[in-house]
């Protein structure tokens, strides 16, 4: 170690001591996507600093003028510096040694020991490590501190470093309190020597710091944003202009939970439920989350459920890891308590809502409704709360819960089997003919139209004992809800054969199944039926668009024709083989028509040939 003599006194030439040579190479390469945080970090670092002065002051530690603590970010293209300035703290050059020499190299050397093998699934390592003073290596070839400690004997001291492990500690001439850090930006980071650029990421990161933060002669962050208030200082009003400053291309949010926890872990924020409606879309909008204030990330995947990324808002917490990488973070047991956490706030502003407005719960389930079947269908903890206030809505539109649906339909809709039989529609136009049937047997018809749908009817069924769900073109009604009472046939056994066989003949397509069935005389001569199960299979494989055993199956249907309609009775006594087939594709368009199948060349001759009829 060297020492350099100035005119003010002691200066000090020395080597940090680390365990790795030269760890900014490697800095640079591992953070290569993330340069831009190196601002975060020091603007974090000046925050801090003027925090805690105001810390020291309240303790009455510190007895001098305060100020207005602020914190500047100036860029100067021509020197090609960018300077981070505060009045906090400071630093004495002993302090320089021990925080800056000493902690803060050796957390970036313990960083890269520890992770430099860490990576996630794409081979990068993810995610934001906290390097915190030396992240500005990443952008700055050269590094300058000038600082005066707050303390009335205090010297000011300038520290420089250049990358290497090698620094200068001498005296220097600032009067006044705080810190200067001066980056003299590296060739290959010139990009940040840009105003906008800078500018960017200091609404990114710098948006809510509790401390004003300058740049441009502009303060450019709210200080107090409303997560860090209590609920009964705000309006509603309060909350909605913050959705709007968080998201201003948005539509108004429904409504919003404000989370606020101390014990186990620290946490606040808001989440806003957005009109959700029929899409699983790509969220453009996302869950921001924040470290004391400070912009961490909007890729929030293991922090919160899967479910709730659907929600918009922000979530502040000291107490997730920020500087781990993906997996560690998936195991974390904090991370687990705060999922479980908001899961449970989430589900009790619901069942809050559900309770003290049943009618504008109602009013708002299109909206919602996605996501809270999303969420049953994810979380066991988060169904045993929403099994109470997920709504069913039937064709009518009329809004029921499980329990109370199971009440309305339960003595028309059991089976034989003491089965409940819900039945349901994906779409009302294209089944009409098919729920009317159904409506006129006193049956009831959801309405199952969502994206999410599919899924959620499996899930009730599997959570649900004895409830069976059928699409009401899956069957004839009386084999859908089969109460055991058989029609009695008007047609024999050997007649009923024929008229399968004529029809085979006559439809020659291996796919459809044909059968014969004495349905009452009120339902169509022909019906289409497309089986549960495979319809399903083949929907859930198209929703999760693989391509799939079930996908690929041919759409077989069945033709079930209708035994006891007069309309059959003559297609069997028609002698005349020409008039008979004619009779057979009539009632067979007439039920593609109302299953909407009919289309093209088979729905023109099927024009051409009533028309004939009729003339
Ligand atoms: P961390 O902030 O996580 O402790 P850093 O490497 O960012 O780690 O900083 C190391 C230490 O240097 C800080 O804890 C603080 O004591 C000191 N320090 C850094 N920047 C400033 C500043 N602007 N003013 C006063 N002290 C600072």
């Amino acid at each position: 170690m060297e020492a350099v003599q100035n005119e003010k006194g002691d200066a000090t030439r020395g080597q940090i001591s680390i365990h790795t040579e030269n760890i900014f190479p490697i800095i640079k390469k591992f953070l290569y996507s993330d340069h831009e945080i190196f601002l975060r970090e020091l603007v974090s670092n000046a925050v801090d600093a003027t925090q805690k002065l105001r810390q020291l002051a309240s303790f009455g530690e510190f007895g001098g003028e305060l100020g207005e603590l602020k914190v500047t970010v100036a860029l100067n293209e021509e020197a090609k510096t960018i300077t981070i300035s505060d009045n906090g703290i400071g630093m004495t050059a002993e302090e320089i040694k021990k925080y800056i020499n000493q902690i803060a190299f050796s957390g970036a050397s313990d960083f890269l020991e520890k992770y430099k093998d860490k990576t996630d699934d794409k081979g990068q390592i993810i995610g934001h490590f906290g390097l915190g003073f030396y992240s500005a290596f990443m952008v700055a070839e050269k590094v300058e501190i000038v600082t005066r400690s707050y303390r009335d004997e205090a010297e000011a001291a300038r520290w420089v470093c250049d990358g290497s492990t090698e620094f200068e500690l001498t005296p220097a001439d600032r009067t006044e309190r705080g810190t200067d850090v001066i980056l003299h930006i590296a060739p290959d980071s010139e990009e940040f020597l840009d105003k906008s650029r800078l500018r960017g990421i200091l609404d990114k990161y710098a948006r809510f710091l509790p401390v004003p933060i300058e740049f441009d002669g502009q303060t450019i962050n709210n200080t107090t944003p409303i997560w860090t208030k209590a609920p009964s200082d705000l309006t509603d009003e309060d909350y909605k202009t913050f959705y709007r400053e968080l998201y201003p291309m948005s539509e108004e949010p429904l409504f919003w939970i404000h989370l606020n926890v101390d014990y186990p872990f620290n946490l606040t924020g808001i989440l806003y439920f957005p009109r959700i409606k029929n899409e699983l879309r790509f969220q453009r909008e996302k869950i921001q989350l924040y470290s004391r204030q400070v912009f961490i990330t909007d890729e929030v995947k293991d922090v919160v459920p899967d479910f709730l990324m659907m929600l918009h808002g922000v979530i502040d917490s000291p107490d997730i890891p920020l500087n781990v990488s993906r997996s560690f973070l998936q195991a974390d047991a904090n991370v687990k308590k705060i999922n479980g956490y908001i899961t449970r706030k989430v589900a009790d502003k619901l069942n809050d809502l559900f309770n003290a407005d049943r009618k504008a719960f109602e009013e708002k389930f299109d909206d919602i409704g996605l996501f809270i079947k999303y969420g049953i269908l994810s979380d066991d903890k988060f169904y045993e709360k929403a099994k109470n206030f997920v709504l069913l809505k039937n064709t009518e539109g009329a809004y029921s819960t499980l329990d109370e649906y199971r009440e309305k339909v339960q003595a028309n809709q059991t089976d034989k089997n003491e089965t409940l039989v819900l039945l349901y529609t994906t779409d009302r136009k294209q089944q009409d003919a098919y729920i009317a049937s159904a409506v006129r047997r006193g049956y009831d018809v959801l309405l199952m139209d969502n994206v999410i749908d599919p899924h959620f009817i499996n899930a009730l069924e599997y959570k649900l004992e004895k409830v069976h769900f059928v699409r009401v073109d899956a069957d004839t009604l009386d084999k859908l809800i089969d109460k055991g009472l058989n029609n009695e046939s008007v047609l024999s056994e050997a007649d009923r054969t024929k008229l399968k066989e004529v029809f085979e003949q006559v439809l020659d397509n291996k796919t459809l199944t044909v059968s014969v069935e004495a349905q009452p005389t009120d339902e169509l001569p022909v019906t289409i039926t497309l089986p549960e199960f495979l319809r399903r299979m083949k929907d859930m494989s198209a929703l999760s668009g693989e391509q799939s055993f079930y996908g690929n199956m041919p759409v077989g249907y069945n033709v079930v024709v209708n035994a006891n309609h007069p309309l059959i009775g003559r297609i069997l006594t028609e002698t005349d083989a020409d008039a008979q087939k004619s009779l057979v594709m009539q009632v067979y368009d007439l039920a593609l028509l109302a299953q909407n199948m009919l289309t093209g060349a088979d729905l023109t001759a099927f024009v051409r040939r009533t028309v004939e009829r009729l003339s």
